[in-house]
């Protein structure tokens, strides 16, 4: 009469505690302002199949991932005996109804329970002995407290399945693992053992749901709603914000309840794993920027201090310049190498985005550098300070119509910033024209083209992102462009992916996309032989925001006689060039250049060139190939060039 007593008492008291716990976290959830997106119920139910179940993107770190999946699995599955638990301090040996009281059951019950106890064993190895550089800065105690728990759960687990094999249950029999725990009690304690076992058992479970919410582990709870809210549109996106609100007086948030709903609940769901970090490019050349720290660091801001700020008593803690440095902020490449591999799907650029939102919009702070190149972006609508009127100077020459020339051409060729006025990039463009016009492609130029707007909208001025992006919907509109080919990987992203918000719908294609299907449809043949040894760059805004890496490789193994090869790092894992997010406009002063580090990475495959497909890390290149003084043995080219060049008889 005690034992159900007893332990419904300790749940209830447990679940009080838990229930506080969480309704706290709960209210600071709250505080952030609305707007969840919800999934379809295809995208659901796959997102709970794939990511969830199939821990998709826990495995993409094959050591990491095959621990997490055990325990994760195992947990699943010792879910039965946690009900049998309750059932048990009701009626002895109570099981699990339907599927509880047989020999698979039982088997299934000890399999898990060892899979986690190895799975713990390899999660503490990697703490202990590996120590990986991604951990610095997490709570290991917190770590350290779970292991433990977990491996009580498991040994009190087996110490009571003992005692069933001791009391002859038939189905008993398929507790494999348990039974070396019987054969190690002597048999008239194991009843003793057993008991003790099932109290702590309850204990250390009670314990454990009481210490989820105080760390990591909250991810417990929150992965899930985590996983199924993320962004399901394109990830180069970035959320608008409506400027004509008259409601708003702050733009984007630099204090907890400024931030989305969802964004604040990607901090709950950090599972301080330092994947993100690990991946960062510039956490990797010994920046301040830690995207772990970035959610850690936002959570426990609010967190230990929440009874204080939900009561009113102390403001939230305000972010740049105080929790965080605001170089933290600036350092941003905007690569999404973090957001790709983010086991729970957290957004880390939209969050680092809306900071600098807040510090440009709403405090009129920028670095120097990158106020001369919006100031230009605002008046000759390229970040150069170079006359508008000579954007297309390069063309003179080239009898390539304006599309307001000869409106029936089935293409528009979005030049974009770099390709108009930068003059390495100017030979990609001839290149890329070359080829346009022996392919018999029709196509034009907007005569009135303007940045699209992407640095300033990366950097955080909205303001003049919307501008030019409204101007530019509405020459392409007024000229009824349909197809647009880009040079530029950043111009493709914000064309295809950003203006359809603001009425700017059109099929955009990527011109190494374009390429591909030219050779595809045998509009162009690559006669010539190119004895070259190719390293390939997947650029971030084509391959992690744009997911497009198979056309570029389909070109270059069109392409006669060259060897390509990989790097190290390529694909979804490809390192930045360390010029997006506004940076090719800042200065980059701290640690290590990160064009330096690709650079190096590109010399030591022993390759002769380098082929990228966008302006922005073919100008990175040249200049980390000068900083490493690789001239003479490293040719950074676009993939355009080295195609114009196989074309040449
Ligand atoms: S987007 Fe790239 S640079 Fe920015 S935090 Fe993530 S990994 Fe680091
Ligand atoms: S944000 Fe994602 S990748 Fe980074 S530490 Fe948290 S869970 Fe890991």
């Amino acid at each position: 009469m005690l034992k159900p007593v007893l332990v419904t008492v300790l749940t209830i008291v447990a679940l009080a505690i838990f229930a506080r716990t969480m309704h706290r976290l709960w209210s600071l959830l709250r505080k952030g302002k609305p707007g969840f997106r919800l999934p379809s119920l295809g995208q659901a139910i796959t997102d709970l199949l794939v990511v969830v179940l199939g821990q998709k993107k826990v495995l993409r770190w094959p050591y990491a991932g095959i621990f997490h999946i055990m325990i994760f699995w195992g947990f699943l599955v010792l879910f039965t005996t946690i009900v049998e638990m309750y059932g048990e301090a009701f009626q002895k040996n109570w099981v699990f109804p339907m599927i509880g009281g047989t020999w698979t059951m039982a088997f299934c019950q000890d399999l898990f329970a060892v899979l986690v106890l190895v799975g713990v064993v390899m999660a503490a190895f990697l703490r202990m002995c590996v120590r990986p550089k991604r951990f610095e800065g997490s709570d290991h105690k917190d770590a350290y407290v779970i292991l433990s728990l977990i491996t009580l759960v498991v040994v009190t687990l087996l110490c009571m399945h003992a005692e069933k094999i001791e009391q002859g249950l038939p189905y008993a029999q398929g507790f494999f693992a348990a039974k070396f725990v019987a054969a190690a009690v002597p048999s008239h304690m194991l009843a003793t053992v057993a008991e003790s076992a099932y109290w702590l058992h309850v204990c250390v479970i009670l314990f454990f749901l009481n210490w989820i919410p105080r760390g990591k582990h909250l991810h417990l709870i929150t992965i899930i709603p985590n996983i199924l809210l993320r962004k399901h549109y394109v990830r180069g996106k970035l959320t608008s914000i409506n400027l004509d609100d008259p409601s708003i007086t702050s733009f984007g948030a630099n204090q907890w309840p400024e931030f989305r709903q969802k964004e604040l609940l990607d901090t709950f769901a950090c599972m301080e794993c330092g994947r993100c970090t690990a991946v960062c490019p510039a956490n990797f050349t010994g920046k301040e920027l830690n995207p772990k720290k970035l959610h850690t660091d936002i959570r426990y801001s609010a967190q230990k201090k929440s009874a204080a700020v939900l009561s009113g008593k102390e403001p939230f803690a305000t972010l740049a310049g105080n929790v965080f440095s605001e170089d933290f902020f600036w350092q941003c490449t905007t690569c999404a190498a973090c957001v790709e591999e983010c086991p729970a799907t957290n957004e880390h650029i939209d969050k680092i985005v809306e900071v600098r939102r807040y510090m440009v919009l709403s405090e009129g702070k920028l670095k120097p550098e990158t106020k001369q190149a919006l100031k230009s972006l605002e008046t000759q609508y390229n970040p150069f300070s170079l006359s508008h009127e000579d954007r297309f100077a390069w063309a003179r020459e080239l009898s390539i119509p304006f599309v307001d020339e000869k409106p029936e051409v089935e293409y528009l060729y979005w030049v974009g910033c770099f390709g108009c006025f930068d003059q390495r990039n100017q030979k990609v463009t001839r290149a890329i024209v070359n080829v346009l016009q022996k392919a018999g492609v029709s196509f034009a130029l907007l005569r009135e083209e303007r940045c699209t707007g992407d640095p300033a909208r990366r950097v955080g001025n909205e303001d003049l992102y919307q501008t030019l992006a409204k101007k530019n919907i509405e020459s392409l509109n007024t000229h009824k462009v349909k197809k647009i080919i880009t040079q530029c990987p950043h111009c493709y992203n914000t064309l295809l992916n950003e203006y359809p918000e603001f009425g700017g719908h059109y099929q955009v294609v990527h011109h190494t996309q374009f390429l591909a299907d030219l050779l595809a449809h045998k509009k162009i043949s690559l006669p010539r032989e190119v004895k070259e040894h190719l390293v390939y760059h997947d650029s971030c805004y084509l391959g992690r925001h744009n997911q497009i890496y198979a056309a570029p490789r389909e070109v270059l193994q069109a392409i006669k006689g060259v060897s390509w090869h990989e790097m190290p790092r390529q694909g979804s894992k490809s390192f930045c060039c360390g010029g997006g997010g506004g940076r090719m406009f800042m200065e980059e002063k701290e640690g290590k250049r990160v064009n330096v580090e690709r650079v190096e990475e590109a010399v030591r495959t022993k390759a002769g060139v380098l082929v990228s497909n966008c302006p922005y890390c073919l100008s990175m290149f040249e200049d980390g190939v000068k900083s490493v003084g690789a001239q003479e043995t490293l040719r950074p080219k676009d993939l355009a060039e080295v195609v114009n060049e196989a074309m040449e008889r």
